[in-house]
């Protein structure tokens, strides 16, 4: 883990390593994907419903004793800047590809979290066919029922940094 461990400390800014115990669940946050405001409901295997349900995938995750919980803050124009928060995102999701793939290189008992939807194929096999990278497919914290701004809060972690910020929370689960 300690590549991981110093590839997270020189990318993100703001790092807390923590027990599986830390990690508060909200299973009623699913609400908000099924508002759909991100467009990626019953879209990918990563996103709901086809990730599963809060309670299974908690068992999941919570066979890792621990985590680290991490995020990075990006500066927006102003609060309705829409391409860089989109840019932001898709930065974070370029890092959380790069944890996987030394995870996956140095066959760790580890698991990282995305942030949102998954853009490996050009189609989602969803619903129709299994996911065709299921150890590249990375579903987020919200889509597993992770309650960031509590986790954050619990952990004295920042959540706002003020109106042109937007900040991503991301986790590793590790043995
Ligand atoms: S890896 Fe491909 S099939 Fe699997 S969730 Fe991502 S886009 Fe869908």
């Amino acid at each position: 883990m300690e590549q991981i461990k110093q590839f997270i400390q020189k990318n993100m800014d703001q790092i807390r390593y923590i027990k599986k115990e830390e990690v508060i669940y909200s299973p009623e946050l699913r609400w908000y994907c099924e508002k759909n405001q991100c467009g990626m409901y019953h879209q990918t295997w990563v996103c709901p419903p086809g990730v599963g349900s809060v309670a299974a995938l908690k068992q999941q995750y919570i066979s890792f004793p621990s985590a680290i919980f991490f995020a990075k803050t990006f500066h927006l124009e102003d609060q309705f800047d829409i391409d860089s928060m989109n840019e932001a995102r898709k930065t974070m999701n370029t890092l959380a590809k790069q944890i996987n793939q030394l995870i996956l290189e140095n066959k760790l008992k580890a698991k990282v979290l995305g942030f949102g939807g998954c853009d490996i194929c050009n189609k989602c096999t969803y619903p129709l066919e299994p996911c065709r990278y299921p150890d590249r497919a990375l579903p987020s914290l919200e889509a597993i029922g992770i309650n960031v701004s509590e986790t954050a809060l619990a952990c004295r972690m920042i959540y706002y940094h003020g109106p042109k910020t937007v900040t991503y929370f991301g986790m590793v689960f590790y043995e």
